[in-house]
């Protein structure tokens, strides 16, 4: 784990500097950000393998910078760690782009447990690159071909965009922001009915016949892909 570079944005920082000092013995490189506007300009800066956010920082919160972190890069695995432990705020983490959520105090082996499952999910993404997989659904990043069982799908380039960004973030709730951010790249009016008109569509191709459906929606927050209902 010599080679991973994690990053802790945590404004106590007490708690940050043991965080450092654990993770370093644990074989990693650590930076640590005391607010969310440096924590951003770090991110930015140098590639990180995980980042570790606290929810309430000076400047711009876990929360919002999990957004925009996500903005720019949906893959590196963030980790929300914060006394904050309503289902509500965990949604709000997992809307914006959270991958796991870890509630204070907390304890170190099993921060450390979750940072190495992390980390070897996103070692095996990368071996697999060029297919990406949910149920009997399989997608060709290099082809742009989508096949479910044994049915070749015909996608419209938006609709294949749309159902890449769902397999690749599968299991997770992502919220309408995000999606329309990712598939138009910029922000439609936040009313506009464009995601469910989409999202309509690749249902009909693909969750249609087919007895496990795909694509879900959680209402009030958003939409995921999975095998089962979260
Ligand atoms: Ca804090």
């Amino acid at each position: 784990m010599a080679d991973k570079r994690i990053l802790i944005v945590e404004d106590e920082h007490r708690l940050a500097e043991v965080l450092r000092k654990q993770l370093e013995e644990s074989g990693f490189q650590v930076d640590v950000a005391g607010d969310g506007l440096s924590g951003y300009r770090m991110f930015t800066d140098k590639d990180f393998d995980l980042i570790i956010l606290d929810v309430l920082l000076p400047l711009m919160d876990g929360f919002q910078l999990c957004h925009e972190i996500r903005k720019v890069n949906g893959k590196v695995p963030v980790i929300m760690l914060t006394a904050l432990g309503t289902p509500e705020d965990k949604l709000q983490g997992f809307g914006r782009g959270a991958d796991d959520y870890v509630l204070k105090p907390f304890d170190f082996r099993e921060l450390l447990a979750r940072i190495h499952v992390f980390l070897k999910r996103t070692a095996q993404a990368g071996v697999s690159s060029g297919k990406l997989k949910i149920a009997d659904l399989e997608m060709d990043v290099a082809t742009k071909t989508v096949v479910r069982g044994n049915r070749k799908i015909d996608l419209t380039a938006r609709e294949y965009t749309l159902l890449e960004i769902f397999v690749q973030h599968k299991d997770k709730l992502l919220s309408r922001e995000f999606l329309i951010e990712k598939v138009w790249g910029f922000d439609f009016e936040p009313n506009t009915n464009i995601l469910d008109v989409y999202i309509n569509y690749l249902r009909k191709k693909i969750d249609v016949n087919s007895g496990v459906k795909l694509i879900h929606t959680k209402f009030g927050f958003g939409f995921y892909c999975s095998e089962t209902e979260l």
